[in-house]
């Protein structure tokens, strides 16, 4: 690679029907290349090196984050999205920094608290627009982050913000220009985009297992009622290699992980060669997502995804602190939005004279927080002790 060199991949040849920086609707603010990496490795480390991308570290993925250090965060779901992500594109020859870029951004928008933060926020603003995570991420790499001189946010191509705004209302998309058109067009993103959103599922999918038997939430004979996890399972008992039933079932989980991968990467190949797309217009004009399982692992996946739901998401304890975690956010945004001299010094802003732009700047703010600072925020405002959840850690 030489100077000035801004090639998507040096390493293989991409795909025809792969996003390359060369045929990318660029950014919103014009830049001279990068030296040494490619567009979109430039996105990719703009991402890494922004605030918002270090307070996932803090924030929920499923448990509160004080209920223990050995669950998944936003942080390491993210790490683990872009792990499988870039595994299945660069089997299909796609481009893998963007990829990348876009897994790892993907939940930048995220409430503390996870999906009771979302719930909660979203209330708070039904007479202002509402909240949705997706269009937040793109809030956040688009405006909120404030670090460069020349532009708002990180200025990020257009391939990567599109893969940033995974789900859009057609009557929100209307606001948002050039990045909302799919929404109302019924458009296809690129492959990539489409690759990092089954990434998300199939990430979670299994981390969440994983965690949810090590809060003891789930158990072994649960996970048995699923029937691609007890064929694997006794598969596993009959090789007899190992007796440790701990490490047994980590080893289950990573064979169903490594199946919906392949079959990830196997049949999307197929389903390309069939459609033979020429180039990316190919895969923007076609009638629905391409990357996708075969008809028999998709039932499989949603199977996986709805056990999770029956017994993880909807378990008691999870509900309860969830309820209480929403009504953190209830309360902090109340009370910023009744008394703006509540926030820190520099977020009071004239524009806050008008109610729709107070309500979505306390909003960013509210969002903008990690679990702990939430907490700590409660305490400061309200004078007492954050509402405590119980702690699951074994
Ligand atoms: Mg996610």
């Amino acid at each position: 690679m030489t100077l000035g060199d801004t090639s998507d991949d040096s390493r293989h040849q991409l795909a025809s029907y792969a996003v390359t920086a060369n045929h990318s609707l660029g950014r919103r603010y014009d830049e001279p290349p990068p030296a040494f990496r490619s567009q979109f490795q430039r996105d990719r480390d703009r991402i890494i090196h922004c605030s918002a991308f270090r307070r996932l570290e803090y924030k929920t993925q499923v448990f509160v984050n004080h209920e223990g250090d050995m669950f998944r965060t936003r942080l390491t779901h993210s790490l683990e999205v872009s792990q499988i992500a870039r595994t299945v594109a660069r089997a299909l020859n796609l481009n893998e920094d963007l990829t990348e870029a876009i897994s790892l951004a993907h939940d930048l928008g995220h409430t503390p608290f996870g999906h009771a933060g979302q719930k909660a926020l979203n209330e708070c603003m039904n007479n202002f627009g509402g909240f949705e995570h997706n269009l937040q991420s793109l809030r956040v790499v688009d405006r909120l982050e404030d670090r460069y001189p020349e532009f708002p946010g990180l200025n990020l191509l257009f391939e990567t913000r599109e893969g940033i705004l995974k789900h859009c209302s057609p009557q929100r998309a209307r606001t948002l220009g050039q990045i909302g058109e799919r929404f109302r067009d019924g458009t296809q993103p690129s492959l990539e985009a489409q690759l990092a959103n089954i990434a998300d599922e199939i990430a979670y999918n299994h981390h969440d297992i994983d965690d949810g038997l090590r809060a003891n939430l789930l158990n072994l004979e649960q996970l048995l009622e699923f029937s691609l996890f007890r064929e694997l399972y006794e598969l596993e008992l009959q090789r007899q290699r190992d007796t440790d039933p701990k490490r047994m079932v980590q080893s289950v989980i990573r064979e169903m992980l490594n199946h919906f991968a392949i079959d990830l990467i196997k049949s999307t190949t197929a389903k390309l060669h069939n459609i033979a797309p020429r180039n990316l217009d190919d895969i923007r004009m076609h009638t629905g997502p391409i990357v996708d399982f075969q008809a028999s692992v998709r039932e499989q996946h949603f199977a996986l995804k709805r056990l999770l739901r029956h017994e993880l998401y909807f378990h008691h304890q999870v509900v309860k602190n969830a309820d209480r975690a929403g009504l953190v956010v209830t309360e902090l945004f109340g009370a910023f939005f009744s008394d703006p001299s509540l926030l820190p010094p520099e977020r009071v802003v004239p524009e806050m004279q008008d109610e729709q732009l107070k309500a979505r700047h306390v909003a960013d703010y509210v969002a903008g927080m990690t679990d702990r600072f939430a907490f700590a925020e409660y305490h400061r405002i309200y004078g007492r002790d954050p509402i405590r959840v119980t702690s699951v850690e074994r």
